[in-house]
């Protein structure tokens, strides 16, 4: 069986894993959970990077750091994981989604004005399989209403837009180590805090609303509470599982991208003759290869497509049931304007096996049993 994701594991993550043990410092913020950040900030040129629980805890710290609360509107696409969404409304407010560009699959930048009223209090582009939004009209347009942007940038750990890295265009942005993605610490994430007035406060909220932060490097001499927060600080086993690949994360990266350019000059043809599409990478992003996706003609072509390939020992998968469709959605959320793409193209998408370690054989043979398929 090909499957679709196997977390990234080096081999010597163990190794610092013991150390942490040893040092008995297993709690937050230790040497490794430093080391991580000061490697993402090196990374991604953000001023102050923290490592947290998740993405979806570092979008709740922006959520919260932004001030965002009752009655308050968010702008987001509807395409997208169920966090982006809740972290606001575990605020009160109400999330507004438009609609995505068929070729990215990201939030349609066009639409977004027309969805800001007096109450928008931040724009959320998630950058769907690490590639990019359009953050120079994001930006511009957030800086003219005064609105925060906080990109999920959960799946965009080594990716640029117009040479910056994802993540760091925004006020904040969230980073996920979750095993499925890139770099994993099994569950984590991290806020990357580009506006450095918001630095302290989001050390407190983090540190379960109390200044202990400051207290450890010796600027107070007791901490106490002095804000709302929460326990969002990750412990240092799994940063100590990350910070292997971060110092890897030359050799991740460009293993993924050799495998994300197998599947694409082997599926080229197909593409060719119209039986599936291609993912489309703007000329202003360099992307990560966090995932290879396809589309094809529609949502009963792509469930035979699942069968033929798990019936063959691949393992593929779809993706999001757009927020606006579920349960929640309905109740918390709003759709403004069309809904010309998210659902149709979602119910086209499926995404093909990659990770770091699997190998070339493997891709010729998911792409062989695709070939076969349309036949
Ligand atoms: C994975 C993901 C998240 C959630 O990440 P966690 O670290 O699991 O909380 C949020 N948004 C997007 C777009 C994601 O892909």
């Amino acid at each position: 069986m090909i499957k679709f994701n196997v977390p990234p594991y080096l081999g010597s993550e163990m190794e610092y894993i013991q150390e942490a043990i040893l040092n008995h410092k297993i709690s937050g913020d230790g040497l490794f959970t430093q080391k991580c950040s000061r490697k993402l900030e090196q990374l991604t040129k953000s001023k102050k990077v923290l490592l947290t629980t998740s993405c979806t805890h570092a979008i709740e710290m922006a959520a919260i750091l932004a001030g965002v609360g009752v009655g308050d509107e968010v702008i987001m696409p509807s395409y997208t994981f169920v966090s982006t969404a809740n972290a606001f409304v575990l605020r009160g407010a109400k999330v507004k989604f438009v609609d995505i560009r068929p070729d990215t699959m990201n939030i349609d930048e066009n639409l977004i004005e027309a969805a800001i009223t007096e109450r928008t209090k931040a724009i959320v582009p998630v950058h769907y399989a690490g590639v990019g939004c359009e953050m120079s009209t994001i930006c511009a347009l957030a800086k003219d209403k005064n609105i925060h942007v906080i990109e999920d940038a959960a799946q965009g750990v080594k990716s640029t837009y117009k040479g910056k890295s994802l993540g760091s265009m925004g006020a904040f942005g969230c980073f996920s180590f979750h095993e499925t993605k890139n770099y994993s610490m099994g569950e984590g994430g991290a806020l990357l805090i580009n506006d450095s007035s918001f630095r302290e406060k989001a050390e407190i909220i983090r540190e379960k609303g109390t200044d202990r932060s400051k207290f450890f490097r010796g600027e107070v001499d007791k901490y106490s509470w002095v804000d709302v927060g929460s326990s969002y600080l990750p412990s240092e086993l799994n940063a100590a599982y990350l910070l292997t690949q971060l110092e890897n994360a030359d050799l991740i990266n460009s293993q993924r991208k050799q495998l994300w350019e197998i599947y694409y000059k082997e599926l080229k043809n197909l593409s060719d003759r119209n039986y599936i599409e291609l993912p489309y990478i703007p000329k202003e992003c360099e992307h990560n290869a966090h995932m290879f996706y396809i589309k094809v003609k529609d949502l009963e072509t792509r469930s035979k497509l699942i069968k033929h390939l798990k019936d063959r020992g691949v393992n593929s998968v779809f993706h999001y049931v757009p927020l606006h469709s579920s349960d929640a959605g309905m109740k918390y959320c709003d759709f403004v304007g069309e809904d010309n793409y998210t659902t149709s193209e979602s119910e086209r998408l499926l995404r093909l096996p990659l990770y770091y370690g699997l190998d070339n054989d493997s891709v010729y043979k998911v792409v062989e049993e695709i070939e076969a398929f349309f036949k």
